[in-house]
């Protein structure tokens, strides 16, 4: 039998970080196993379900590369399976047919309470053949009245639940929709889903599971219910916290392949390994490395991975990634160096591609504005003699490459013995706009050099101006 996993989100919202690591968590395991891994949209509920959810999830498992080996598969398009299921239930004795209204159902969780014990429905319909005629009810399933049930977590290890504590389980409402337990049910059963690995918001939903699938004589899955994730205040994260949404992590500026390392890392460990590789990551999982404690999440960690991705992965790479933030950010790079060569001097100076975008705009475009700070400090009546000679130099050059433009720029504070900051950050105020740059010499080649010619007689104007104005 293959081994089966899935991932099945309610459409309800975006695929949220929490959600990605269970995604990722089902997918490694799969595939660490030689197995499939399921896709599946839990859409039965109809007023919170949305297309726009669900193509927000798939963005997300696209962006993330977690491709499914089946699905989607859509609960909405099972209906006359459900209800194939539950009238077998209905027939073989499992489910029955319940009459009370929601306010006697009421009155029960409150008798219940009074009487300090579990609130819960009583069971009154469970042996009654006396059915009203045109009267609502909905579908319980027949919860055993004694024993145990045992779930043998792979992560969390035996939890052992008394069948008292449970009553007898809504699967279908008045209108003959089914619930949740019994779709999950029906469809981990048909799926032939082999581990079912889920948040632990679950663990409450799995005895009842395990029930119903006994009762339709389907074989047990396993479990794995992985412990949530904490924000910085040891809540629940939640959007309180901040970018949940995975997309929201693309938008700031995040690779995939950092995002996906960080977060096999938040609940999971290999030691004190903190970068996995893909494959590292299929060979070495394993569920049962699993926290059984909740996780925190860390922003400044995900940013470290993230700067660990910029600098370590094939530039070619990371460019592909980086020219969504320049198109994001109306940067238009036909002109100009390759994405490519931008990563390999860029990546060390920032903490996302999105800040890689922003701090790379003026290997694309000209600028009329100067920063206002570097022009007070080095663009001031001093520096008019180097940038003029300095130009003539640069000007001279027949090869437009790092070596011979180092070059220029020592031989002009030589000549004029000027310290190298007397030329070196003019010209870069010139070239750039800002003070701040990787080393001249390469970024001055991978600007255009008639480009740089024309910023640099434009710093000249500014220097010119100030002399005047002095
Ligand atoms: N649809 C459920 C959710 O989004 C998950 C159900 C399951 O994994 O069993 O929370």
């Amino acid at each position: 039998m293959t081994l089966t996993t899935r991932f099945a989100p309610s459409p309800t919202g975006y695929l949220h970080v929490g959600g990605a690591r269970t995604a990722l968590y089902s997918w490694l395991y799969a595939k660490k196993n030689g197995g499939d891994f399921i896709l599946r949209i839990e859409d039965t509920d109809l007023e919170r379900s949305t297309q726009e959810s669900v193509d927000a999830i798939m963005d997300g498992m696209n962006w993330l590369n977690l491709e499914w080996t089946h699905g989607p598969y859509y609960q909405t398009k099972r209906f006359d399976r459900y209800k194939e299921v539950i009238d077998q239930l209905l027939e073989s004795g499992n489910a029955y047919r319940c009459y009370s209204t929601q306010e006697e159902v009421e009155a029960m969780r409150e008798e219940a309470r009074e009487k300090g014990e579990k609130e819960r429905y009583n069971g009154l319909w469970r042996e009654r053949t006396d059915h009203p005629e045109d009267k609502p009810f909905v579908i319980r399933f027949k919860n055993p009245l004694n024993g145990d049930v045992t779930i043998h977590d792979m992560v969390k290890g035996d939890i052992v639940i008394s069948n008292n504590e449970l009553d007898d389980l809504i699967i279908a409402r008045s209108d003959g929709t089914p619930t949740y337990n019994l779709t999950v049910v029906v469809d981990d059963w048909d799926m032939k889903v082999t581990h079912v690995v889920r948040g632990d918001d679950h663990v409450n939903n799995t005895p009842r599971q395990i029930n119903i699938l006994n009762a339709l004589g389907a074989p047990l899955p396993e479990y794995a219910h992985i412990p949530m994730i904490l924000g910085d205040d040891g809540k629940r994260l939640s959007k309180r916290h901040g970018a949940v949404g995975v997309m929201q992590y693309r938008d700031d500026g995040f690779l995939p392949e950092a995002l996906l390392n960080y977060l096999v890392r938040l609940g999971w460990s290999h030691g004190d390994q903190e970068i996995f590789s893909r494959e590292e990551m299929i060979n070495l999982f394993d569920l049962k490395d699993c926290n059984r404690a909740p996780s925190g999440f860390n922003t400044d960690k995900l940013i470290w991975v993230n700067q660990h991705y910029m600098k370590t992965m094939p530039p070619g790479d990371v460019a592909k990634y980086l020219e969504w933030h320049m198109a994001d950010q109306g940067i238009n790079t036909e002109n100009g160096p390759s994405l490519e060569a931008l990563v390999k001097i860029q990546a060390d100076r920032v903490k996302t591609l999105k800040e890689m975008a922003e701090i790379s705009r003026y290997f694309y475009e000209d600028f009329s504005e100067l920063d206002a700070k570097a022009v007070k400090k080095h663009l001031r009546p001093v520096v008019k003699e180097p940038l003029i000679l300095v130009k003539a130099k640069l000007a001279a050059l027949t090869d437009w490459s790092p070596e011979p433009i180092h070059a220029a720029i020592n031989d002009t504070a030589e000549e004029l013995e000027v310290g190298m900051g007397k030329v070196g950050m003019p010209l870069r105020v010139a070239a750039t706009g800002g003070g701040n740059s990787p080393s001249l010499d390469v970024t001055l080649a991978l600007l255009d050099k008639e480009k740089v010619l024309a910023r640099i007689d434009h710093a000249l104007e500014v220097v010119e101006a100030r002399i005047a104005n002095s």
